[in-house]
């Protein structure tokens, strides 16, 4: 898949032509994963660019790399300003997706990787529409488990972590179905390969805990503040197999997602095959609040131009 990737990108501090932004082959994170990243989602509502719970995204991406003292070399606030400033270079109004990362550099086949590690840090951005198709798609539970945090940290937003869901992504795909969903070490549901999950039943919402090695997701956190606010329950708890199969309504929750109908798994029907009520208001809301006609969550953009 070539991106579409808009014509500057942020480099070490600087705007440079994408084309010029390029890396030696002993860069350290293409050896053994030592990257960190964020995906972000800008909206272009015909007004005005706004950014997705920014401040959170950031405080994430520091964050990831402190669990292994791999230093960002930046401010929050320099890389704030640079990820709204990739918007404005590139002149960006349609909505888009941003890609912060940064990661060890050229450090030869050193594993005793230090503060002191070279690390670099860029971004990159492309006009992105819907992942998913926002009418439902099928999902299947693949055989490998979701790493838990007794291997590596689970909050980790990095490179290495994301072979676990290529290799569930793989398996879903020969399956024949749209997304994996993970269970955990012990046969809870988890999440999926890049989204959280939630799901309906005796009409609460309900989404695995953190301890089952689910990532703590910014939109997951903003479907639990939603439905506090539209009076519906959420529990965070462990969800079984078989609760999960039995739910009344099924929807991911991430990013790049959004909030994505689940309408299937391994072949039995969720629901009616259709997006369900709650699945269909929550999908409403998150739709409302990014394109800023939502005065109670417009504290979570913030406006590029
Ligand atoms: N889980 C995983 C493994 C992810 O990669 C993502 C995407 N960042 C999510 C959940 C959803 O997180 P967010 O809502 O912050 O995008």
């Amino acid at each position: 898949m070539k991106l579409p990737l808009s014509k500057y990108v942020w480099f070490d501090g600087k705007y440079i032509p994408v084309e010029k932004a390029k890396v030696p082959i002993t860069t350290h994170a293409i050896h053994y994963g030592t990257s960190i990243f964020e995906g972000i989602r800008a909206y272009w509502n015909e007004k005005n660019l706004f950014i997705f719970r920014l401040e959170e995204h950031v405080e994430r991406f520091r964050r990831s790399g402190q669990f292994y003292n791999i230093s960002l070399n930046f401010s929050d606030e320099e890389i704030t300003n640079a990820i709204i400033g990739i918007c404005k270079k590139n002149k960006i109004k349609k909505s888009c997706y941003i890609r912060p990362f940064y990661f060890v550099g050229d450090y030869g086949i050193n594993l005793h990787v230090t503060k002191d590690a070279p690390t670099s840090v860029a971004i990159f951005s492309f006009p992105f529409g819907d992942l998913f198709n926002k009418n439902g798609i099928s999902a299947g539970i693949v055989s490998w488990r979701k790493f838990s945090d007794a291997s590596t940290p689970t909050q980790a937003k990095m490179g290495g972590n994301y072979l676990n869901s290529i290799i569930a992504t793989q398996e879903a795909k020969r399956n024949g179905v749209d997304e994996a969903i993970l269970l955990d070490h012990v046969g809870n549901v988890s999440e999926a390969p890049g989204e959280n999950i939630f799901i309906v039943k005796n009409g609460q919402l309900l989404t695995p805990l953190l301890t089952s090695s689910a990532l703590d997701g910014i939109t997951r956190d903003a479907i639990i503040k939603v439905a506090k606010d539209l009076d519906i329950e959420v529990l965070e708890r462990n969800i079984t197999r078989s609760e999960l199969l039995a739910a009344e309504e099924v929807f991911l929750t991430g990013t790049a997602a959004e909030i994505t109908p689940v309408t299937s798994i391994d072949s039995q029907i969720i629901g009616n095959k259709k997006p369900g009520d709650i699945t269909k208001k929550m999908m409403q809301e998150y739709t409302d609040i990014v394109m800023n006609q939502h005065d109670s969550f417009a504290h979570w953009l913030t406006a590029v131009y």
